[in-house]
C-alpha cells in the first residue's frame, strides 16, 4: 500500500539491505519482518551488559557475563550425546563450551591459541564451570555490539541469529532520519521523545542506562513507543468498528410480540440486569447501522435466555438468527434448549455440526438458504462458503473468546447477498477487566449482567492435597448414592489432548475400581463428537452419576442435579478457567461444592492462587487477580486474536495510558487521517493482513 506520505521506511523491502536475498527475507517474514520500517519496530525484549569482561575465575552458576580467553583445545566429546567442546582460558582461571549442534568446520575454526570473546551464562558441568552454547567471535575481528552500549536480545527465529538481526536493525538504524520515518504523534503526545530518538534509544541504549527500567519496559523511549503502540491498536478497532458500522443491517421493531410470547412461558422472571441488557440490545436492533455488542456475564448469569429473546426480536420481523458456539458439545446443548423455547411458539430451529453426515448438512443447509430455518445453531461449520443464509439479520456469537476477530468479521459475510450485515450480538463468560475490555474490544459496545438470577447458593470452595484423595471419593460416593451427581475434571499441560485424554481414562479406570456401585462416565476432547455427545446426554438425563472429564466440559455445559466437582492439579489452570469450570456445578438451590485436589507440595504463589478460589466467586474479582497474576494472553485464552501480542505494550504495565490513548486515536481519526493510516500500517496491518491468509 502506498501512503504516499514520506513514510519512506515502510516501502523498502527489507532486501534492501545489503546481504538480505530471497532466504533470508523468508525467515524474517516469520518474525513479521518485511520491510526496513519493520526492522526497526522489531523490538529488543532484554538487555544485557556486556560492556565490560569478566575474569573467567569469577564466573559463577547462573551469571551471564562476557569473558575473552584463549582455546586450550577443541574436541568432539562422544558420550549419550554428541558434543563439541571447547576449552578457554585466561589467567584466572578455565572455562569449557559445549555445543550439541554445531558443524565439524566449527572445530576447525578455532586451533589452540585463538583468542575469543564470549558470552553466555555460565553452570555447573561434568568440567566445572561451562557455557551451553554461548555466542563466540574471534576477539581479532571488530566488535559486533558497541562497547558503550547495552547489548539488545531480540526475539530469533531458526535461520536468524542473535548476531545477524543485531546488524540489520544496525543497517536500519543507519538509514533511518526524521523524513524517512516520520513521527505521526501530535507533539503534545510524544512525551518529549521523537521516533527516531526513541527507537534509536532502545535499539542501543547507552551502557550507563538505566538497565532495570529498560528491562521492565519503563524506560521514557519505550513508553513513548508503548503509547503510540496503543494509539496504533486502538486506531485499527475504530476502523474496523466504523467500516462495519457504515454497512447496512435491517432496523427490527423495538417491541416484538413473539419476544413477549417467549418470556411469558418461561418459568421465571428475567432478572433486573438480564432486562436491562435486553433493553440496550433492543434499542441497538432497531437501528440500520449493524449492532456490535458484546454481553458479559459470569457463568449462570442467562445469556442464553437473554440470547434468545434477541433471536425472537429478528425471527418476528421474518428473519432469521443464527447462534454459533465453540464447541459442538455447547452447540448441542444450545440446540436441544432452543428446541424446547422455540418448538412451542411454533419457530423452526436447525443444526449445523462438524459432525454431520453430508446427506444431513445439505439437508440444513437446504432450509437455510430457503429461509425455511429461522433459527440456526452451529459451529463454526456456520462460516462454510457452502453456507448460504437467505436473510440473516443477527448473528450471535457464543464464548466469544474462543474465536477470532477475523471469524467476527467472515460472519458479517453471510449476510452481503441481500445487502444486509448482521446485527452481531457476542456473549462471553469471561469477566474481562475494564483496562482489558477496553483494549481488547475496542471495537464493541459492552453490556454487563452483574445480577445471577436469585435462589442461587453460592459454591462453597474446598482447597486440598492429593494425599486426602480417598476422603474425596467417600464423598463422591455419598453425594452419588443420595441421588445427586458429581464432576471429576482431569487437567494437564494444555498442549497435548492426549495426553490429557490419559490421564483422563487412568483416573477414570481408578474411580471406576474404587466406586463400583456407581455408574460412571467418561468425556474427553480425543473422542468422536457423536460418542461425546451420548455421553453429556447420559449425564444430563441422570443416567450417569458420575462424569470423569477433560477441560472439554468448560464452558457452558448445564447439569442442575450436578452439585459436586473435583478439579485435579487445579494450580495448572489460570483462574479465571478455573472459575468457569466450578461454574458447572450451583446451577440449581442446593448448596454445592467444589473440590481444588493439588499435587503437594504447591509453592506460595500457588497456595495464594487457590486461595483466591476459595475466597471469592466473584468473575471479575478472579479475573483482575488473573491478570495481575499471569497476563492478558492467558486470561483471555491463547487462542485469542494475534491483536493482543503488542511488540512493546503491556496492558498491566501500560493500562494506565488508555483513557490518554483512546483520546489521541479518536483525534486522529478526525483530524489527521494519513497520519491514522500511517501509524496503523507500521503497527498493526502487515501483521493482521498476513494473520488472515
Ligand atoms: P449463562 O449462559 O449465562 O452461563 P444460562 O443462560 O445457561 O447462563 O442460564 C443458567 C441457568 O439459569 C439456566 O438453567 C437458565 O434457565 C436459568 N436462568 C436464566 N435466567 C434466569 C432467571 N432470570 N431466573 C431463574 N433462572 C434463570
Ligand atoms: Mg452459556
Amino acid at each position: 500500500m502506498n501512503t504516499g506520505n514520506g513514510d519512506v521506511l515502510s516501502q523498502l523491502p527489507v532486501t534492501a539491505i545489503k546481504g538480505v536475498g530471497a532466504s533470508l527475507a523468508d525467515k524474517l517474514r516469520r518474525l513479521d519482518i518485511r520491510t526496513v520500517q519493520d526492522l526497526l519496530f522489531h523490538l529488543p525484549r532484554q538487555y544485557e551488559d556486556r560492556s565490560r569482561i569478566t575474569p573467567i575465575g569469577a564466573l559463577r552458576p547462573g551469571l551471564s557475563a562476557l569473558v575473552e580467553g584463549e582455546v586450550q583445545l577443541a574436541d568432539v566429546a562422544m558420550g549419550r550425546r554428541r558434543s563439541l567442546l571447547v576449552r578457554v582460558r585466561d589467567g584466572t582461571g578455565t572455562l569449557t563450551l559445549r555445543f550439541y549442534h554445531f558443524r565439524l568446520s566449527q572445530k576447525e575454526q578455532l586451533p589452540r591459541g585463538t583468542r575469543l570473546r564470549i558470552f553466555g551464562e555460565a553452570r555447573l558441568g561434568a568440567s566445572g564451570i561451562e557455557m551451553y552454547h554461548p555466542e563466540y567471535q574471534i576477539a581479532d575481528e571488530p566488535l559486533q555490539t558497541p562497547p558503550d552500549t547495552l547489548t539488545p536480545i531480540y526475539p530469533v527465529t531458526e535461520g536468524v541469529t542473535q548476531l545477524r538481526l543485531r546488524l540489520l536493525v544496525a543497517e536500519a538504524l543507519a538509514r533511518m532520519t526524521p523524513e524517512n520515518l516520520p513521527d505521526w504523534l501530535p507533539a503534545a503526545e510524544n512525551r518529549g521523545w521523537f521516533l527516531v530518538e526513541a527507537l534509536r534509544y532502545v535499539h542501543t541504549p547507552p551502557k550507563d542506562a538505566d538497565r532495570q527500567l529498560l528491562l521492565e519496559g519503563r524506560h521514557p523511549a519505550q513508553q513513548r513507543l508503548a503509547f503510540e503502540e496503543l494509539v496504533a491498536h486502538q486506531l485499527s478497532m475504530q476502523k474496523r468498528r466504523a467500516e462495519i458500522r457504515a454497512q447496512r443491517a435491517v432496523a427490527l421493531p423495538e417491541k416484538s410480540a413473539l419476544a413477549q410470547r417467549f418470556l411469558g412461558q418461561l418459568p421465571f422472571p428475567l432478572t433486573g440486569a438480564q432486562q436491562r441488557v435486553l433493553k440496550e440490545i433492543a434499542t441497538d436492533l432497531h437501528d440500520t447501522k449493524p449492532m456490535l455488542r458484546l454481553v458479559q456475564g459470569d457463568v449462570g448469569a442467562g445469556k442464553t435466555v437473554v440470547a434468545a429473546v434477541a433471536a425472537c426480536h429478528a425471527i418476528d420481523a421474518g428473519f432469521q438468527a443464527a447462534l454459533m458456539a465453540p464447541t459442538e458439545i455447547l452447540a448441542e446443548q444450545h440446540a436441544a434448549n432452543f428446541t424446547r423455547w422455540f418448538d412451542a411458539l411454533g419457530i423452526p430451529v436447525v443444526t449445523l455440526l462438524g459432525r454431520h453426515g453430508v446427506k444431513a448438512r445439505r439437508e440444513a443447509n437446504a432450509m437455510i438458504a430457503s429461509g425455511a430455518a429461522r433459527m440456526v445453531i452451529g459451529t463454526h461449520a456456520l462460516f462454510q462458503d457452502e453456507v448460504e443464509f437467505h436473510n440473516l439479520a443477527l448473528a450471535i456469537i457464543d464464548e466469544q473468546h474462543r474465536f477470532g476477530v477475523h471469524q467476527r468479521l467472515a460472519l458479517k459475510k453471510k449476510g452481503e447477498r441481500l445487502g444486509i450485515t448482521p446485527h452481531q450480538l457476542i456473549m462471553t463468560a469471561t469477566p474481562i477487566p475494564r483496562t482489558l475490555a477496553m483494549s481488547a474490544y475496542g471495537d464493541l459496545d459492552t453490556s454487563v449482567i452483574d445480577e445471577l438470577p436469585p435462589g442461587r447458593t453460592p459454591i462453597k470452595t474446598l482447597v486440598m492435597p492429593n494425599e486426602r484423595r480417598a476422603e474425596i471419593v467417600e464423598r463422591i460416593r455419598a453425594q452419588c448414592l443420595s441421588g445427586r451427581q458429581a464432576y471429576w475434571v482431569c487437567t494437564l499441560i494444555e498442549e497435548s489432548e492426549q495426553l490429557q485424554a490419559q490421564a483422563a481414562e487412568a483416573t477414570f479406570a481408578e474411580l471406576q475400581l474404587a466406586l463400583p456401585e456407581l455408574r460412571i462416565g467418561l468425556v474427553h476432547g480425543r473422542q468422536k463428537s457423536g460418542e461425546k455427545a451420548a455421553v453429556m446426554q447420559a449425564f444430563k438425563s441422570g443416567e450417569l452419576q458420575l462424569l470423569v472429564a477433560t477441560t472439554v466440559i468448560e464452558v457452558g455445559v448445564d447439569v442442575p442435579r450436578a452439585t459436586l466437582m473435583v478439579i485435579e492439579n487445579p494450580e495448572r489452570l489460570g483462574l479465571a478457567q478455573l472459575h468457569q469450570l466450578r461454574g458447572r456445578v450451583g446451577r440449581g438451590a442446593e448448596q454445592s461444592f467444589c473440590v481444588l485436589l493439588y499435587q503437594s507440595p504447591l509453592g506460595q504463589l500457588g497456595k495464594e492462587r487457590l486461595a483466591i478460589m476459595r475466597e471469592t466467586t466473584d468473575g471479575f474479582r478472579i479475573a483482575e487477580k488473573d491478570l495481575e497474576l499471569r497476563g492478558p494472553g492467558e486470561v483471555l485464552g491463547t487462542r485469542q486474536t494475534g491483536l493482543l501480542q503488542f511488540r512493546l505494550a503491556d496492558l498491566m504495565r501500560d493500562g494506565h495510558m488508555l483513557p490518554a490513548v483512546q483520546l489521541c486515536a479518536a483525534a486522529l481519526l478526525q483530524t489527521r487521517p494519513v497520519a491514522a493510516e500511517a501509524l496503523l500500517v507500521r503497527w498493526v496491518a502487515a501483521r493482521e493482513h498476513y494473520a488472515q491468509v
